[in-house]
């Protein structure tokens, strides 16, 4: 496995590749890596016969008062789970490589990026879209790999793809958790012991409401009643958003028939944590 820095080294690896006939697969990532981020690089080294992992902390994903400085970095640690995991090749850029002097040209989105996290982080999905174009475009990958964890974004991707005509599979994959219940997110790392424990209460409170719809219960405003009356039964917990949306269009619903998406934001002390189910 290959560690580059640069755009053009990048392009030069798949080149080589794309001349062998080989398919490639795509994995964005923000390093930090774990079992979720593993689960990906797994299902695209499945898939294609060559994978690029990338790890880059996007500045422009983050807002003013967000921890973009503070947030986890480990590239030693991330190079030995991407090589277990049958990686080809990491692509780590510096952020003046990716966004150079008087980088002024940025991919935004009119309608699902204004909902659920995009209220709290209104420039988020900016980000985010900019930084998958680029990589879309610097990697030119058969298929990309996306968690269900982060599903606006999935959804979003989704949406960029077939507004923009990238030639590119999305496959979202399933959310892996820790044995409690709690998703893996390198956030987690920010909980002290027992904000941790706390923090048990998001994957407790989505499966209650989820138990609730299998019951039978149709009214989105019940089921979040549910689950918002046992994220408050928590004193370290603060919510952020419990949304039950249209998994289609991400346009909130008033009864639960159909694919919806339930989605919750919730700060663990000073971390923010986000989970969801989607229905059939
Ligand atoms: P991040 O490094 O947080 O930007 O995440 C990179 C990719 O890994 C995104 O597509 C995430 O949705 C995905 N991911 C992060 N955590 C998990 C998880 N617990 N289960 C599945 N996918 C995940």
């Amino acid at each position: 496995m290959k560690i580059v820095e640069t755009v053009s080294e990048v392009r030069q690896c798949v080149k080589q590749w794309r001349k062998e006939g080989l398919t490639v697969g795509l994995v964005p990532t923000m390093g930090y890596l774990h079992e979720g981020h593993k689960s990906l690089i797994d299902r695209a080294v499945s898939e294609n016969d060559r994978v690029v992992v990338s790890v880059f902390v996007n500045p422009t994903q983050f807002g003013p008062n967000e921890d973009f400085e503070s947030y986890p970095r480990d590239m030693d640690k991330d190079s030995a789970l991407c090589e277990d995991a049958g990686a080809s090749l990491i692509f780590h850029p510096q952020p003046e490589k990716m966004y150079l002097d008087g980088y002024s040209t940025f991919v935004d989105m009119d309608t699902i990026t204004k909902g659920l996290c995009g209220k709290t982080r209104p420039t988020h999905f900016r980000g985010v879209c900019t930084v998958v174009s680029k990589l879309f475009n610097i990697v030119a990958p058969d298929r990309a790999y996306f968690g269900q964890k982060d599903a606006q974004q999935l959804a979003v991707i989704k949406h960029m793809v077939r507004d923009l005509n990238f030639d590119i599979d999305i496959v979202g994959c399933p959310i892996i958790r820790e044995e409690d219940g709690l998703a893996k997110s390198s956030r987690n790392t920010y909980l002290n012991e027992a904000e941790r424990k706390a923090a048990t209460v998001l994957s407790r409170a989505l499966s209650e409401g989820k138990k609730f719809m299998a019951d039978g219960e149709k009214k989105s405003s019940d089921v979040k009643k549910i689950i918002c009356d046992i994220i408050s039964s928590e004193p370290l917990a603060k919510i952020d958003y419990v949304e039950i949306v249209d998994w289609n269009n991400l346009e909130p619903v008033e009864d639960t028939e159909g694919q919806v998406l339930c989605a919750i934001a919730v700060y663990i002390g000073k971390t923010r944590l986000i989970d969801n189910f989607v229905t059939l």
